[in-house]
């Protein structure tokens, strides 16, 4: 079986990683630098020197959140595919003379189709260019970057992956509330009020333990639903909730109050950026400046 060693003078050292079809990936280091060393499949050997692509968690706001890790892989960008939510900050951590392209997405506002997207990932790439995807948050949360990695496969495309810091945990850090806690909230649940087909399914098991602190992504607009959901499951009128709007940005918003008011709160608050809605005893830990109480009687 022939092997590769796979290091890229673009990504300065950092591990690089091709995942072979039969999954097979081996790992030696030689001097301060790690390689994977993969035994090379039949598609590698055809596309070798086709470039690479990193998909890259920005974090939800400033460049505060990057990892070191994801400003390396930004620094040796030849190519840049970021989202709509990416802060102009970060990108402005990529080379000047690197070709950025805005693929994000808001909502229903489609820019790029996920299609496109992929296919620029690929064309890229194949110039024999450092193609970073850059995507908001973390890429493994709500951010299709599993589809990603499949179509760079089927093309033959190493990539690797870089973690970014959630929206969550960012929100978390800002209003000081945590999202688990010992004996109150002993486990935590991303949900989205948004799917593929625009049904949203609220299943009983996942929404009705009180010891659960729950997280909507992209569902602000259907917090009625989900309010009333929640109640039915038999979660209490007067469980906290946090609703946060630009988590991580000096922009930021959080309204609380509980989960009887959570959609009056959505449609007072008239967000404009994107919104999180925390659900569960921890969200009670929060500290706002303003409380929904005095803004809903304001
Ligand atoms: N991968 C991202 C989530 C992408 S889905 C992550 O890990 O954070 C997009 C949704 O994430 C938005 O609709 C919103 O619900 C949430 N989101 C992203 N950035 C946010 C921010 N700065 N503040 C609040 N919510 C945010």
């Amino acid at each position: 079986m022939p092997y590769n060693l796979i290091s890229s003078p673009d990504l300065s050292g950092e591990v690089a990683r091709v995942v072979a079809p039969e999954g097979a990936i081996t790992t030696s280091t030689k001097g301060p630098l790690h390689h994977f060393v993969v035994p090379l499949p039949r598609f590698a050997r055809e596309e070798k020197g086709r470039g690479f692509v990193s998909l890259v968690g920005a974090g939800p706001g400033d460049a505060d959140h990057l990892t070191l890790g994801a400003l390396k892989a930004l620094q040796s960008a030849q190519a840049l595919l970021y989202d709509a939510l990416v802060s102009e900050d970060i990108l402005a951590l990529a080379p000047q003379k690197c070709v950025k392209i805005c693929v994000g997405k808001r909502g229903d506002r489609l820019s790029v189709s996920q299609e496109k997207t992929n296919e620029l990932m690929v064309r890229l790439a194949k110039k024999g260019l450092h193609v970073v995807r850059l995507k908001g948050g973390d890429p493994s949360v709500f951010g299709r970057v599993e589809e990603e990695r499949l179509y760079l496969e089927q093309h033959g495309i190493a990539h690797k992956t870089l973690p970014g810091v959630t929206a969550a945990s960012a929100a978390a850090a800002q209003f000081s509330f945590p999202l688990t806690h010992r004996g109150e909230a002993r486990s935590v649940t991303f949900l989205t009020g948004r799917t593929k087909d625009g049904s949203i399914d609220l299943r009983e098991e996942s929404i009705n333990d009180p010891m659960t602190s729950l997280v909507f992504y992209m569902s602000s607009h259907n917090a009625a639903y989900i309010e009333a959901s929640l109640l039915n499951a038999g979660r209490s009128p007067q469980t906290p909730v946090v609703i946060i709007e630009n988590a991580g940005r000096p922009s930021a918003r959080a309204l609380s109050g509980t989960l009887r008011e959570m959609a009056a709160l959505v449609a007072q608050a008239a967000f404009e950026g994107p919104v999180l809605m925390g659900v569960g005893i921890a969200f009670g830990y929060a500290r706002l400046a303003t409380s929904v109480k005095a803004r809903l009687q304001a």
